[in-house]
């Protein structure tokens, strides 16, 4: 099919979706596609009958697990969805997106370009090399970046934590985080909808992990980071009085990342940022009104005990005091399921969140989850393969609690067969494990339910940086939304995830076909609660949308 018949498709499959959503008040989408086909005028149309027909059992085949999501995204009746999201006329809510991982290439490429043709290319080509290894150089081309920018398949979270490097080498001014700013908000508006962005961003450079020391970045302030943001939003709004956005300075949980040189301990380092963010409120007050929250992020697989929270306790605590809430990117990852939890525990105790960043751990089902374990685990012993140090496998073997045959473990560690006897006691054993840490989720859950803490799902950063679960019908934000708990939708790093918050809507979209309502999705996103409206507005569109 030509390109110029491919898009008329496209059009006229979102005219009749347009049509269809808004006489049945944005229902299911199995049941909306259903009703396409037993429409009259699409019944006439052969070509739009065999795309919804196509469709519907690429989605029954989603569910089963055998069509993954590229498949569904590419076909003609999602992209018609897509134009459907895109000219829904509220803008929607980016409840999670971080600054560096969320400008394009070609906003990177030129200010790239400035740096290297300065007079320290040697320096940024050698932390270049350091980053992305010696075929990163020579950088020619808008494509080069995009290459480095965006994460590949297979990698993982330690390698997207490095690679937002890049866009960290460029946001070296108050005047470059003004530009970034904008930039993001027009490309969010004018690309996906959406008008209302809850930024994350580093405060302050300063750190003691090598990975993290950026050239020339000495003499950049917090307030030309935060002022410079501000400017730029404050910009975009100026011709777009709708559009709204959080500062939401984010810091790295990891003990050891501070500025050793300056600062004794992780909690002090903390403290001092905690003081400037006030500062800078004193200093500009009209600040308060976009930022007034803060987030903690990085890699928590060995950062879950009590002590490793208090360190940050007294600095957020003292936010508090000043009216600020407490965000966290917690329950991402994990040593092992059950410390997994533990960490939502603990920032929920210790730290007193309001919202919930992520939280996989608590929507992972530990029934399914230790028993592809067991079966994996299995197949090794069978195969006489030691189980590897420091795997998922290996970590959750080693919390369970064994009892009293501490020598089943060993042998299925080395890779010693185990008889039949020792493989039901295993089946015990992660039984009971499962049903524990199912207990203690629930535990949890309901607690931030009774708390009313909310949480940000962010299913493609899930998927794509942890192995938890592989396929996207897995994600728990449907069992979420039965459960009650107040939900939004982010991003992430969306560029390096390559997404994007519509492509976002409609995997969750394809993957709860039955349950999830439209009109459901739309209040989500648009935060709009109005339920009468959204039909009212669904109706406008169909008004509006004339096929040609
Ligand atoms: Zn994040």
């Amino acid at each position: 099919m030509s390109a110029k018949k491919h898009e008329q498709l496209v059009k006229l499959l979102s005219y009749h979706l347009t049509k269809m959503i808004s006489e049945s008040n944005g229902i299911s989408l199995n049941y909306t596609l259903e009703l396409m086909v037993h429409s009259e005028e699409i019944k006439g149309n052969e070509l739009l009958q065999k795309n919804i027909a196509e469709f519907r059992r690429l989605i029954h085949g989603h569910q089963q697990g055998e069509v993954d999501i590229s498949t569904l995204i590419g076909h003609p009746v999602a992209e018609a969805f897509f134009k459907f999201f895109k000219n829904f006329p509220l803008p929607y809510y980016e409840e999670h997106i971080h600054l560096t991982g969320s400008l394009s290439a070609d906003f990177i490429y030129p200010r790239l370009m400035n740096l290297l043709n300065g007079k320290d290319r040697v320096l940024y080509e050698n932390e270049i090399k350091k980053v992305y290894g010696e075929s990163a150089l020579p950088i020619q081309t808008i494509d080069d970046v995009d290459n480095l920018i965006r994460l590949k398949e297979g990698e993982q979270f330690n390698t997207y934590l490095k690679i937002l490097f890049l866009p960290k080498l460029i946001l070296n001014s108050r005047l470059a985080h003004e530009e970034a700013a904008y930039h993001m908000a027009f490309d969010l508006y004018t690309k996906y909808n959406v008008g209302n962005i809850r930024l994350k961003f580093t405060l302050s450079r300063s750190s003691s992990m090598q990975a993290e020391s950026i050239p020339g970045l000495g003499s950049l302030t917090e307030e030309d980071v935060v002022m410079g943001l501000y400017d730029g939003f404050m910009r975009f709004k100026k011709d777009h009085p709708f559009f709204q956005f959080v500062l939401s300075p984010s810091f790295r949980k990891e003990p050891d990342f501070f500025d050793k040189s300056v600062f004794a301990s992780k909690k002090d380092s903390f403290l001092a940022q905690v003081s400037t963010i006030l500062k800078l409120i004193e200093k500009h007050p009209v600040l308060f009104n976009v930022m007034n929250e803060v987030d903690t992020v990085g890699d928590e697989r060995e950062l879950y005990r009590k002590t490793q929270f208090e360190e940050m306790k007294t600095g957020l605590r003292k936010l508090q005091y000043y009216g600020f809430s407490v965000r966290s990117h917690h329950g991402e990852t994990w040593k092992n399921l059950r410390k997994g939890v533990q960490s939502v525990d603990n920032a929920m105790n210790i730290w007193h969140i309001d919202t919930l960043e992520h939280g996989l751990s608590l929507g992972i089902n530990p029934n399914f989850y230790f028993q592809r374990l067991f079966q994996r685990v299995v197949e090794l012993n069978h195969a006489e393969t030691p189980v590897v140090p420091d795997s998922q496998e290996w970590n959750e073997l080693n919390d369970m609690d064994w009892g009293g045959h501490p020598e089943v473990l060993q042998k299925i560690l080395k890779g010693v067969p185990i008889s039949s006897s020792d493989e039901t006691l295993f089946l015990k054993t992660k039984f009971h494990s499962a049903h524990e840490i199912e207990h203690y989720q629930h535990d949890i859950l309901n607690r931030m339910l009774h708390k009313g803490v909310s949480l940000t799902s962010l299913p493609s950063s899930n998927l794509k940086l942890t192995s938890n679960f592989s396929i996207y019908k897995d994600h728990p934000f449907s069992w979420w939304e039965k459960k009650g708990v107040k939900l939004a939708v982010g991003t992430d790093n969306y560029i390096t995830l390559s997404t994007n918050y519509i492509q976002e809507m409609l995997i969750l979209l394809f993957n709860d076909p039955d349950n999830l309502k439209i009109t459901k999705l739309l209040m989500m996103v648009t935060k709009e609660n109005r339920r009468p409206y959204i039909s009212h507005l669904l109706w406008d569109m169909r008004k509006k949308f004339q096929p040609k």
